[in-house]
């Protein structure tokens, strides 16, 4: 099998955009590549006294609605054509949403799980000296992803408010709310998903109280996953999984449990009173609701023909491949796409470059209304577009998305 290229799915899912919209030739071509990327080596002295030259990867997709926006991965098998996929995805994710923001993305190849917080510290602060001028709160402004974290954005705030000699609370967002961060950014990007799939919910017909929900992933986004559905909606969570294995429980886990679990043995694998599942089984679940939190092209034109759930909640990035796209709109699957279900992360970071700017925040409350009011009218928007053109749902996504694109690299004369 052909290695997996996330890019090259992006690149098809540009060209589709393009014939469904009719797009202009130029504003195609500049959709289909990145504006600009930046490769940079990272020498770090290690706890042994030795030096590694870590590489690292920053990508600015698209910055023609305002600065760009986009997380930072740190991981073993980061590669730059993930990096400029996930770029691409924030462009229209911040679009579709309607934030002022560009997409970018950003990652080090590295593996945090061997290295020591000392380590991971020196590794962070060198990739923000190494970036240097092209970030800044009015440039380009990183984010938490997978395997970074608030520690991780305090780090690089303040080494790029020691460049500047100010300090630059903007330049980064998911910090922790001492230094910055909003409240509600935690579990924003689950608690996002949510709202989204209530409104998927009721299109579908489906009553959350009691719905089967399966979570494949339990980091940041399929942890809250997990605990949001059980406590905000009454599902019931069925089986979860990590990248050591999964767990199923037809009576209903206890995220809580799960968590604790997975704090104290380093994986969800094991719980006592469930019985294991691989990821391959979970995503065949019979479920309500199947959701995808953890890495790209896990449903595939293998498997997607398998998923028995009514809708699938894309809360990872690129976890469909386009065979599985049109494997699931046959099947007649509700598939709330990644830039959509996912976009809760983004919206509150969105919030929270705000509060810096006026130095003013927000209570929980008020984060979460403003959330809900984003995401619901981004869904109702694909819907009505899915509906209107005929097409699916990550069709319309992209149509409502890249029109937004487009229309400012028109009114900036690119194009
Ligand atoms: P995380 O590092 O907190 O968690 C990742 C989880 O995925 C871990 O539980 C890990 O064990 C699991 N995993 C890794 N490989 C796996 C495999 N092969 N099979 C099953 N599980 C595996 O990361 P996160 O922030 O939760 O991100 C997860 C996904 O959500 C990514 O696609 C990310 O881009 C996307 N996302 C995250 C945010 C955010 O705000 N954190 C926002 C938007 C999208």
């Amino acid at each position: 099998m052909a290695e997996f290229n996330p890019f090259a799915v992006v690149q098809q899912q540009v060209d589709r955009c393009a014939e469904i919209l009719k797009l202009d030739a130029g504003v195609h071509d500049m959709l289909r590549r990145p504006m600009r990327e930046v490769w940079v080596s990272l020498p770090v002295r290690m706890d042994d006294g030795s030096t590694r030259v870590f590489q690292g990867f920053r990508v600015q997709y698209n910055d023609a609605r305002g600065p760009t926006k986009g997380g930072l991965r740190f991981h073993p098998e980061e590669n730059i054509d993930t990096v400029r996929a996930l770029a691409a995805w924030m462009t229209w994710k911040c679009a579709l949403m309607d934030i002022p923001l560009g997409g970018g993305k950003g990652g080090i190849v590295c593996n945090p799980k061997e290295m020591s917080q000392g380590e991971l510290e020196r590794v962070s602060r060198a990739y923000v000296r190494a970036l240097g001028r092209l970030i800044g709160p009015d440039r380009d402004v990183p984010a938490p992803d997978v395997y970074t974290n608030p520690q991780i954005m305090a780090w690089m705030m303040d080494e790029y408010s020691r460049l500047e000699g100010a300090n630059q609370f903007g330049v980064i967002t998911g910090k922790p709310p001492a230094l910055g961060g909003s409240a509600g950014r935690g579990d924003a990007t689950a608690r996002g998903g949510w709202y989204v799939i209530r409104e998927a919910a009721k299109e579908c017909g489906t009553d959350l109280a009691g719905a089967r929900v399966a979570v494949q992933g339990y980091g940041n986004a399929g942890y809250y996953a997990a605990h949001l559905g059980h406590t905000l909606f009454g599902c019931k969570v069925v089986a979860v999984s990590d990248s050591r294995g999964g767990i199923l429980a037809e009576e209903g886990l206890d995220p809580e449990h799960v968590a604790a679990h997975k704090a104290e043995t380093g994986s969800v694998a094991g719980l006592p009173g469930t019985e294991p599942i691989s990821n391959a089984e979970l995503l065949g679940l019979e479920v309500d609701i199947l959701i995808p939190a953890a890495l790209e092209n896990v449903l595939t034109g293998e498997n997607a023909g398998d998923v028995r759930a009514s809708i699938v909640a894309e809360l990872a990035n690129g976890p469909t491949s386009p065979e599985a796209d049109s494997i699931l709109h046959r099947n007649g699957v509700h598939v709330l796409p990644d830039f959509l279900c996912n976009a809760g992360g983004v919206t509150v970071s969105y919030f929270e470059m705000v509060q810096n700017l006026y130095m003013f925040y927000w209570d929980e409350e008020e984060v979460h209304q403003r959330l809900d009011a984003k995401m619901t009218t981004a869904y109702h928007a694909v819907l009505e577009t899915a509906q209107r053109l005929d097409v699916n749902m990550r069709e319309a996504a992209y149509a409502v998305a890249v029109r937004h694109v487009a229309e400012a690299m028109q009114l900036r004369g690119w194009v």
